[in-house]
This record gives C-alpha cells, structure tokens and sequence, in this order.
C-alpha cells in the first residue's frame, strides 16, 4: 500500500464527464488499497476567465482581491470531484488552502507555500477518506487572506502536499502522456522521456516547458520527492494502479539522476515566446553604468535575462542590449526613462518579437561541441542569433520570433530527439 498524491489539471477537469473520469482514476487507486489526496486545479479556461475579470473591473486592482477572485476556480472543482467521488461510493471531503491550512507568504498572485500541517489530512487518509484539495492556493496567516501561488501552481501544491503527507509518489495528471523531448504540440516528433533528471526538468520548466510548474520541480528536487507526469485521458481502467516497484511502466518519472541510466547529450529542447529585447544605444562606458541600468529594473522586480554589452566603434560609448519577459516591456520602458538622470543620455530600441531557444541536457557537463553545433544548425536555416546565455547543463539563444518553430524543429532533429 502506497500513499499517493494524484493532481489533476484544468483539462482533465474541464467538464462533468471529465470529473467522472478522474473520480474513476481515483477509485482504481482507493480500491488497490492506496491512500490517496487528490489536488485539482480550476476547470479549464476557468482561472483565465477570473482572471480577465479583475482586469476588466479594474486595470490597477489590489493583489489580495486578485487573489480572492481567481483562487475560486479551485473550489468549484474540489466541491465537484468529492460530490462525484461520494456518488461512486468512496468516502471522500474536499479541502480548501485555509482549512488544512497550506500557510504562505504574503506575495499575493505569487505566493510561496511556507508550511503545510498534514495531521488532519493523514488522519483522514488513515480511515480510508479521499482528501480533495485544491491546488493553486494557501492562507497568508499574518493578515489571514487567502494568497494564490502564480499560473500553474496547482503543480506546486501537488508537491508540496506530497512532502508534507510523506507520499509515496506525487502523479501529475495532465493532457499529454508524460515530459517529451519537446513540446509535442509543436513537434509531433517528439520523443516520451521514460525519465528525467530533477536538473534538466527544472532547465525545461524555467525555460517554457509549462508540463510542469517551476517551483514544483524545485521543491521535489529539494525533498526528493519522486514526481510522474501521466495522462488523465488514459482509460481509467487500463492503467495499474500505483505500485512503488512499478513506477516506470508508464509516464515520465522526474527523479536523481543517478537513477537513469542512459542519459542523452541532449535531452530536450524549450523555448519561450513571450520574450522582449530592450537595447540602450550609445550609453556612456564607465564603471558603474551597467549597475545604475541594472538596479532601478531590480528595485522595480523587473527579471532581467540575457545581457550583451557592446563597445560601440568611437570607444567612449556602449550599447546594452537584454531581455525581459514580454508582459514586463512596458515596465522596462518606463522605468528606464524615469532612471534616465542617473544612467545618462541614450537611445531605446525594443522589440517583443523574439524568442528563446534553449536545448537542455545533462550530459553536456562532459560532451564539447554541442554550442557549436546549434549555432551551425541555425545558421543553415539562415537563423540569425540575437543574443546567447550558457550554463552548465543548457545553451540558450535569442531569435527573431517568426523562426521559433523551425529552430524547434531543426534542433529537435539535429540532436537526434526526432522519434523514428
Ligand atoms: P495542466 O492543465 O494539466 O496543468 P498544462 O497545460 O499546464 O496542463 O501542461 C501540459 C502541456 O504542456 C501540454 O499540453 C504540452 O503542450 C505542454 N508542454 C510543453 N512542453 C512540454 C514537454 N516537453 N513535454 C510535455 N508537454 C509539454
Ligand atoms: N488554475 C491555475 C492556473 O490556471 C493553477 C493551475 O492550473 O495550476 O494557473
Ligand atoms: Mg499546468
């Protein structure tokens, strides 16, 4: 018998019949004898609704009342599963962020999880009740409001609930069979990863592979915590139910990456569409400039990604050209203009029709020569590369946006990703 977490998201909840579905996903593993919390995420379209909503009401609205609004979604499901569970005769309560409680901290819209008390929870789970929770949601105790985790946090919950209850396994339900070598959406040659390594996965998700939540990589890395990913469109009936021993039969298990075996160059390629430049033209070059560009954008929580500094061809002058995430321009733009006495004179220039290309692996810690590979792939396809960042275990380009997919797809192919 195995304590399991199952999360399911947005798609495999959309409507009734999905609901029916999972509640059948949950009794195969009630009836094996497993424990089970179930963490559901907002139904389909749902969060982005409430979300447009605030927005709507109000362009400048308070983040603790953005919160209150788009952590809704959440309940309706929770409330929906356990009626459908109770209909097909497993005892089963759903559960809200305050009421276990999953306590945060006070950044509204963003919030991290800072403690989970699982007693009651696993006392439940003991007398052989489904827990249903809903994802994506906590208490911020020193006001007592509640606090929502970012997009896609519903993953994050599932983790963390996971490590708080000492589950066996945390199976992440969503559309897709797993974490392929690429989005499948886009390259239908995409290859199913058996398993991935905490590393890579947390490269993946941070660099635009949404199948999972940053945090929630982060936070099974850090505890160990051995994640699946599953389809929740799979029949019910024809999957096995957890088993410990079993683990590998189906999905993508992300764990140590001692435990996989044959571990590619290569083992996948992100990218990130929502992406802008920003270059300062002709900025004086002394010391102290890239500090006095850099710091109002961190005063102001602006993430800055990749930076070129050029020396332009007088020698007194430097341009300064980096990346924001997309929605962030507007902010850049203004806080820039508003440091423009301390920074000195420029130009701006800026564009939000870039992409970013990243090919992760772990196996390039020891193999030369896969930079040099990617930049020959693109330049065949005459790809021009905007701007460059490495680390250990990833190579990321800057492209023009209209070449996103055919970079995809030739990397995906060059790396020898491409399933026969
Ligand atoms: P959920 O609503 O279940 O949380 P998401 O939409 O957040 O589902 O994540 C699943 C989606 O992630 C898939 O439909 C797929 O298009 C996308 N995706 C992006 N990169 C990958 C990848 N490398 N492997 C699998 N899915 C990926
Ligand atoms: N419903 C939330 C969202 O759409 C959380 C989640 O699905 O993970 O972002
Ligand atoms: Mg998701």
């Amino acid at each position: 018998m195995a304590v399991v977490v199952m999360k399911f998201g947005g798609t495999s909840v959309a409507n009734i019949e999905r609901i029916r579905n999972v509640a059948r996903h949950v009794k195969r593993e009630a009836d094996a004898g497993n424990q089970v919390a179930v963490v559901v995420s907002a139904m389909a379209g749902v969060t982005n609704q409430l979300v447009s909503w605030v927005r709507e009401a109000s362009l400048l609205h308070d983040a603790r009342e953005y919160d209150a609004v788009v952590a809704t979604g959440e309940q309706v499901t929770a409330g929906l599963l356990a009626i459908t569970l109770q209909s097909i005769g497993l005892q089963a309560r759903s559960w809200q962020g305050w009421q276990i409680p999953i306590t945060t901290t006070p950044a509204h819209g963003a919030a991290r999880i800072t403690g989970i008390d699982g007693a009651e929870i696993r006392r439940r789970l003991d007398t052989g009740e489904v827990a249903v929770i809903t994802g994506f949601q906590g208490i911020e105790p020193d006001r007592n409001r509640i606090a929502t985790l970012g997009r896609g946090g519903s993953d994050t919950s599932a983790v963390a609930i996971a490590v708080a209850l000492k589950a066996d396994v945390c199976d992440i339900y969503t559309d897709v069979d797993g974490v392929y070598t690429t989005d499948p959406r886009i390259v239908p040659k995409a290859r199913r990863l058996p398993k991935v390594s905490y590393e890579e996965m947390l490269e993946m998700a941070s660099l635009g592979s949404k199948v999972l939540q940053t945090r929630s990589v982060e936070l099974a890395m850090v505890n160990r915590m051995t994640v699946r990913v599953l389809s929740s469109f799979t029949a019910p009936e024809a999957m096995e139910p957890a088993r410990m021993d079993r683990l590998e039969d189906i999905g993508t298990i992300v764990c140590d990456e001692d435990e996989i075996v044959e571990s590619q160059v290569v083992s996948g390629i992100a990218y990130v569409k929502d992406e802008a430049k920003v270059t300062l033209i002709k900025v004086e070059d002394k010391p102290g400039v890239a500090s006095r560009i850099f710091g109002p954008l961190a005063d102001a929580n602006i993430n800055v990604d990749m930076i070129i500094q050029s020396v332009t061809p007088d020698g007194m002058h430097t341009d300064m050209t980096f990346t924001v995430q997309g929605s962030e321009l507007p902010r850049t733009l203004e806080t820039l203009k508003a440091a423009k006495k301390e920074i000195g004179d420029f130009e701006i220039q800026s564009s939000a029709d870039v992409a970013k290309i990243s090919v992760i692996g772990i196996g390039m810690r020891s193999h030369a020569g896969v930079a040099a590979k990617m930049f020959s792939a693109l330049a065949a396809k005459g790809i021009n590369i905007l701007a460059i960042t490495t680390s250990e275990i990833k190579i990321s380009v800057l492209i023009d946006a209209a070449y996103a997919e055919l970079a995809v797809r030739t990397l995906h192919s060059v790396y020898g990703l491409d399933a026969d």
